[in-house]
Order: structure tokens, then C-alpha cells, then sequence
């Protein structure tokens, strides 16, 4: 062993006496032993001893022998000890004081100058208790003082104290600087994270303003294929010519309702979807549902029947809009998804109260089907968007997937939810609770007592218990005494014994006895000889309707069931003037008004396939328009020549629809103006309001359909504003 090593020993403790050189440990093994730092307290705390003295070292060896918690490592040579000290990083010096050649305070001095040994503790061994050198001693930098060689128990726990102190101390150090790195690594992933939402966002955004464009880019040529073919369907064709027309005409409602998926979708996503809110009739919005999906219905054989409850006010403060489209798409995917048995769409009240706005509704919407049903295991993908039950390219039914996920999206919109109810095979529930204010505080009656049909003895024949209970209801509500049955041969045995009624209403399928059967029959018995009898059918047809006529059948109501339909056809069986409908908005129009008016129509639009459609369209109404090619041309035009109504493209050269709407504006002051109406193709942005604001009087949607053209010119001709627009 050379001289220089032989002035260090290690002597760890657990009982080992022997110097650590014995057993061929080196000083920076044992620090890598982890023996020196104090890295965690099962470790054994490394105390230095700096001494010139070998038998005070072998006290003090003998003294902590036993402590397996210390690990003694000696230094004799006091010149060393600053290396030694920074290189074993001792939790604990042990300083001698008066040493050959060398101070011992300057070698404290010199440890608290090392920034390695600057936190080490160090208690300084002195020969006297002196109070001149305590006090130098803890100037110099000690953190204790001791008259050697102490009592074995005191140098034990002030070394334990101390040492421990000094781990404690390193391990909150080592802690905090973990702490703050991983600070530090968080801040730079959250910058990172930033940069990528950031990102994201934009890309988000992208691709709505892309989906956004696209549709609109789709729209406008599906102006000009949809506005063609319907001014095709009304000239001349043979049958075959007449189909394909009607082929066209399908295949692009088809398109254009996937497109508006798409656009809603993306609009939803991009938070752009604005929800509004105007008085509308519930039972009306339903009819008009169940109206949209009665071709469907009679062609595939199903019954669509509603049930509102008698508590469910009827006149609401709500998105009619948004409504429509949920119960429609629902309804549709219901219809879609059924071949055999019946859709119900019923509302019934969830909870009411007070609220800021007045009397406040929750209504419940359920759409029940008894179609094909949706696995359990599949029902959590139903709301996501594009995701569809059946994947495999065999799949029976179309569609993009898009409808449920809208419709959620929707009821959450307008603060309600939506959930489903299914069992594969046998049918399922869609069901969406929907908030609204109601305009009454007591629940309105849409169907009043009817004084004509008050009293009247009507005998119900029909097997669908929904369709029943809602004639049964209306029937009721107008004052009739309803005696309703649901075989032709319970109708048949009441009549027999000799119960009279005024009315027969009868449907078109039942069960048992054939309805032509049923109607046979009554017609052979004494008072069924002349008994009025109306038919409920599901199939409109010329040919079927002439049939029952021919056999005494007054009137025909179809399914789905209106009320106001009901009404019609109940009064037109029993030969008298069917009351006006009163209360209820959006009657029809009276078209008349508007043509006798002979309005001096403009039109601004850039695209000649459009030009054609609206213009052609106006000709067959009997309006002669002139048509321009953009913003300003229209503004020139109106300020050459009167016109009553404008009808402005928004995208348009050199100046766009809303810039001319809001120059003519200017023009005009407050002289009498002509009424502007807007042409949009649906763009992301609220398009309405766009329009309002640039100070279009109405909007028509585009692809332009003949209908929505002629209440436009209604609406221009007796100034009204555009329906779910507040009063200015
Ligand atoms: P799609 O346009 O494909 O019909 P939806 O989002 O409306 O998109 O519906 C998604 C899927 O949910 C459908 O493809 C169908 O598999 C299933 N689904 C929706 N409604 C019903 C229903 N009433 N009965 C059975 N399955 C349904």
C-alpha cells in the first residue's frame, strides 16, 4: 500500500472493525458504493474524520462500531483533506483543530469556500473547552464544537443530528431541482403542446371552411340541376321522359341532403351553428314531419302515427328549424330501418315551471320504431360522427353516418339531451328532451269544438291503437260522441244490434274482415244504407280513391294523420263547409295577391345556369324579369327604372349581393325602396343574418326551389318579413 492511501481508511460500521483498506476497498468505491453520498437514509451516513492523531482515529472508530447507520473513513493527513472531503462528499466532517503544519479552522474555512463541501456539516474536535476558540471555530463556518474525545452516546447523537440534518437537507435539494426540471420540462411541452393546438385548430378550422366552400361550390350547380328539372317535369313528356325527370329530381335531393349534412356538420363543429328562437306550433311541427315522410311510409307499408300529449302546450318559443330537422331525421331513420309494423313519434311534458321568459317547458320527444333494432354493442358508436351500425359493404341501407351525430349535437345546442332505448330485432326508442318557453301558461287547444260536427255520432274502425287514440282525441276535442273499435266485426255486431251513428270512419287495412268487406256489409244493413263513410289510407292514389267512391266512400284522409286534414275530409263525408283553421301560423298562400299585383321583378346573378332557373321560373308565375349581371348593374337598374322586388345573388363580380343591398339602401334614404331579397347558397357563416344585417328584407336558399320563390314574391308583395325574423 503506498504511504498516501495508508493516511485514508474506511471503516464502515455494522460491527466491522477491521480498517476498510483490509478488505481492499478503495476510496472511490466506496463512494460509488453510494456509501459517501447521502442519497437516502438506509444508506450508512459517511462521516470524515480529520485527525493527525491514529489513536483518536481508533477511538472514534470504536466509538461508532456499532452504529450501522455511519461508515468512518479517516484522514490523517489534513493537507488531503479538502480533496478527500470533495471527492467522498462526507455527510459529516469530524475536524481537528490543532494539527502539525496546518490550521484547522483555515481547513474549515477552506471547506465552506468548495462549493461541494460549503453545506457540509462540521463539527470541530478541540482539545479545551475555550470560549476565543469556540467563537472562531463558529465564525469559521462549524456547526459545532467538541472537547475530545466526548462521551461515546454525545459524539454519537451530535454526529446523527447533524448528519441527518445535512441528508435531509440534500435530499430536499435533489427533490427540488427534480421539481424544477420536470417545471421546466412541463412548460416546454406545454409551449410544444401550444404550437400543435395551435395547429390543430387551424387545420380544424381548414377543413370546415373547405368542407363550408365545397358544399357551397356543390349548391350552386345543384341550383341549376334541381331548378331544371323541375321546369322539365312541367312541360310535355311521355311517361318514360316523365320518370327520368323524376330520377333526376330524386337523385338530387338525395345529393343535396348529404351536402347539408355535411354543412351542418361542419358548421356544428366550427361553433358556428347559431340557435334561434321564435313562437311556432308543436302539433304543427309534427304534422308537417310526419306530411315529409308519408310517401315513404305508404311505399313501404308501415303505419306513422304522433301522440302529443293533451299537457303539451302547443305554442312554443324555440328553433322550429332545428326541431324539424331532429324529429325528421329520427323519424326518417325510422321509417328507414322498418319494414314491417309502425313509427310513433309522441311529446309528452318532462317538467314545467317558471322561469325569467314566462312559463318554462321541458318536453320529451320519442320516436319509436318496431324495425330491425341496433345491437348493445354497438349502441355507444350510434352519435359519433360517420360511424353506422352495419360497416360491411353489403350493407342494405345508405348514408353518411352524419344524422344521429347532428341531431345530438342539435339537442345539446338547445340545452337538451338524447338517448336511445333498443333491443336487436324488435325496434328501438330515440328519445330527446328539449327545454322551451311556452307562450301560454295554460296548454293551448289547437282543436276546438267544431259546432257542425258537435254531437255527432262517429263509429271508428281501425286496428292501429295510435292511429285510434288520435282520431279518437281529435274526433273528441271537436264535440264528437267517438265510439272506436278495432275489428270490422266489432263495428259490424254494434251496428247489428242496432246502435245508430252519423259517420263511419274506416281503415284502409284491417284485420279479419277486408274493409271492402266491412263496407259491403254496413251498406246491406237497414241504417247502414246511407251511413257516410269516410276511408283512412296510407296510399295516394287516383285510381284506388275512384274505386271506394264507387263504392260510397264520401272521403279519403291519408296517413300520416293531420288534423287539419281529418277535419277537411270528416266535413267533406258528411257534406258540410269545412271551418277555417284558426290561430295557427303559416297558412297558405294566397298566390293570387302577389300575381295580381304584377311586381317589377329584378334579377342579380353572374352564373347564366342560374339566370335560366330563376328567370324561367318567374316566366311560368307570369312575372316578366330583367336580369342583370351583378351588384352593380342591379344598383344602376334601380336607379333607371322602378322595380318592386330585387332579388341579389350574394357572390357576385365586381359588386356582391350584400354591398348592392346596402347601397340601394343608401339610395333610397327613406323614399319607398324596392323590397330586396337575397339569393344565398348556404355558406358557413349565419347566413340569415348576414343578410338581414346588409339589409336584405328576406333570403331565399339556394338551390331555388318554385315554391319558396313564389312566398318570397308573396312576402314582397304584402311587404311581410321572412318567417323566424323579430319584428324590427
Ligand atoms: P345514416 O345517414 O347512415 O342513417 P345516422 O347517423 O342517422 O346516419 O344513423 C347512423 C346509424 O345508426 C345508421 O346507419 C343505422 O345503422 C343506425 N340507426 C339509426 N337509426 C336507427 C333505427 N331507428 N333503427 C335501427 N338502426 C338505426
Amino acid at each position: 500500500m503506498k504511504e498516501k492511501e495508508k493516511s485514508q481508511e474506511t471503516w464502515p460500521g455494522a460491527g466491522n472493525s477491521q480498517p476498510a483498506d483490509a478488505a481492499g476497498r478503495s476510496v472511490s468505491e466506496a463512494s460509488a458504493a453510494g456509501l459517501g453520498r447521502a442519497e437516502g437514509l438506509d444508506t450508512p451516513a459517511l462521516i470524515l474524520l480529520v485527525d493527525d492523531q491514529a489513536l483518536v482515529a481508533e477511538s472514534v472508530r470504536r466509538m461508532l462500531a456499532q452504529e450501522t447507520d455511519l461508515c468512518l473513513h479517516y484522514c490523517a493527513d489534513a493537507h488531503d483533506a479538502p480533496r478527500v472531503a470533495r471527492e467522498l462528499k462526507p455527510a459529516l466532517i469530524l475536524q481537528d483543530l490543532v494539527m502539525p503544519g496546518i490550521d484547522g479552522l483555515a481547513l474549515v474555512r477552506r471547506y465552506r469556500e468548495d462549493p461541494v463541501t460549503r453545506d457540509t456539516p462540521v463539527i470541530v474536535f478541540s482539545a479545551r473547552e475555550e470560549a476565543e476558540t469556540k467563537r472562531e471555530a463558529f465564525s469559521a463556518g462549524a456547526n459545532d464544537y467538541v472537547v475530545k474525545l466526548p462521551d461515546r452516546v454525545e459524539l454519537v447523537a451530535r454526529i446523527r443530528y447533524h448528519s441527518h440534518a445535512y441528508i435531509v437537507q440534500q435530499q430536499r435539494d435533489h427533490a427540488f431541482r427534480a421539481l424544477r426540471e420536470s417545471q421546466q420540462q412541463l412548460i416546454a411541452s406545454n409551449t410544444s403542446l401550444n404550437v400543435l393546438n395551435q395547429k390543430l385548430e387551424e387545420a380544424t378550422r381548414a377543413k370546415s371552411e373547405f368542407l363550408a366552400n365545397m358544399s357551397h361550390e356543390i349548391r350552386t350547380p345543384m341550383n341549376g340541376v334541381l331548378g331544371m328539372a323541375a321546369l322539365l317535369k312541367d312541360t310535355l313528356l311521355d311517361e318514360e321522359q316523365q320518370d327520368f325527370v323524376e330520377t333526376i329530381r330524386h337523385s338530387s335531393e338525395a345529393l343535396l341532403g348529404i351536402i347539408n349534412d355535411i354543412l351542418d356538420f361542419s358548421k356544428i363543429e366550427a361553433g358556428k351553428m347559431g340557435i334561434e328562437k321564435h313562437p311556432f306550433s308543436l302539433r304543427q311541427c309534427v304534422e308537417e314531419v310526419l306530411e315529409l315522410l308519408a310517401p315513404k311510409m305508404s311505399e313501404k307499408g308501415i303505419d306513422l302515427g304522433q301522440e302529443v300529449d293533451e299537457d303539451v302546450p302547443d305554442h312554443l318559443l324555440g328553433d322550429v328549424t332545428r326541431l324539424r330537422q331532429i324529429l325528421l331525421n329520427l323519424a326518417g331513420n325510422a321509417v328507414k330501418f322498418t319494414t314491417k309494423g309502425e313509427v310513433l313519434v309522441r311529446v309528452s311534458l318532462a317538467g314545467a315551471g317558471r322561469s325569467e321568459g314566462g312559463h318554462r317547458v321541458e318536453l320529451q320527444f320519442s320516436v319509436r320504431d318496431t324495425g330491425i333494432g341496433i345491437p348493445a354493442d354497438r349502441m355507444e358508436r350510434l352519435f359519433q360522427a360517420f360511424s353506422q351500425v352495419d360497416c360491411s359493404t353489403t350493407r342494405e341501407y345508405g348514408g353518411t353516418g352524419l344524422g344521429l351525430a347532428i341531431c345530438k349535437r342539435l339537442a345539446e345546442l338547445m340545452s337538451g339531451k338524447m338517448w336511445v332505448e333498443s333491443v336487436a330485432g324488435r325496434g328501438s326508442v330515440f328519445h330527446f328532451v328539449l327545454p322551451f318557453n311556452a307562450c301560454d301558461a295554460q296548454p293551448s287547444r289547437t282543436v276546438d269544438v267544431v259546432p257542425l260536427l258537435a254531437g255527432k255520432r262517429l263509429l271508428l274502425v281501425e286496428d292501429n291503437e295510435s292511429s285510434r287514440n288520435h282520431v279518437d282525441r281529435c274526433a273528441t276535442a271537436w264535440g264528437m260522441e267517438v265510439t272506436a273499435v278495432a275489428t270490422g266485426s266489432d263495428a259490424l255486431s254494434r251496428m247489428i244490434q242496432g246502435e245508430r251513428f252519423d259517420l263511419a270512419i274506416v281503415d284502409h287495412q284491417l284485420p279479419e274482415i277486408e274493409p271492402v268487406k266491412l263496407v259491403e256489409s254496413v251498406r246491406r244493413l237497414p241504417h247502414g244504407e246511407r251511413l257516410p263513410i269516410m276511408l283512412l289510407s296510407s296510399i295516394r292514389s287516383r285510381a284506388l280513391d275512384a274505386a271506394w267512391t264507387d263504392r260510397g266512400v264520401r272521403s279519403v284522409a291519408y296517413k300520416p294523420i293531420r288534423s287539419r286534414q281529418l277535419l277537411q275530409s270528416l266535413c267533406r263525408a258528411l257534406d258540410l263547409e269545412a271551418p277555417e283553421r284558426r290561430g295557427v301560423a303559416g297558412g297558405e298562400i294566397n298566390h293570387e295577391l302577389a300575381a295580381t299585383k304584377a311586381l317589377r321583378i329584378l334579377v342579380a346573378d353572374d352564373s347564366p345556369v342560374n339566370q335560366k332557373v330563376t328567370q324561367s321560373m318567374l316566366r311560368r308565375m307570369g312575372y316578366a324579369p330583367r336580369i342583370v349581371l351583378n351588384g352593380a348593374e342591379a344598383l344602376q337598374a334601380v336607379m333607371e327604372e322602378h322595380f318592386d322586388l330585387v332579388f341579389l345573388d350574394v357572390q357576385m363580380p365586381v359588386m356582391d349581393g350584400y354591398a348592392a343591398a346596402r347601397a340601394i339602401r343608401e339610395r333610397f334614404g327613406s323614399s319607398p325602396r324596392p323590397w330586396l331579397v337575397a339569393l344565398t347558397a348556404n355558406a358557413l357563416q349565419g347566413d340569415r343574418e348576414l343578410c338581414l344585417q346588409a339589409g336584405m328584407d328576406d333570403y331565399v336558399s339556394k338551390p331555388v326551389r318554385p315554391k319558396e320563390l313564389e312566398a318570397a314574391i308573396f312576402r314582397a308583395a304584402t311587404q311581410t318579413a321572412p318567417p323566424g325574423r323579430r319584428a324590427a
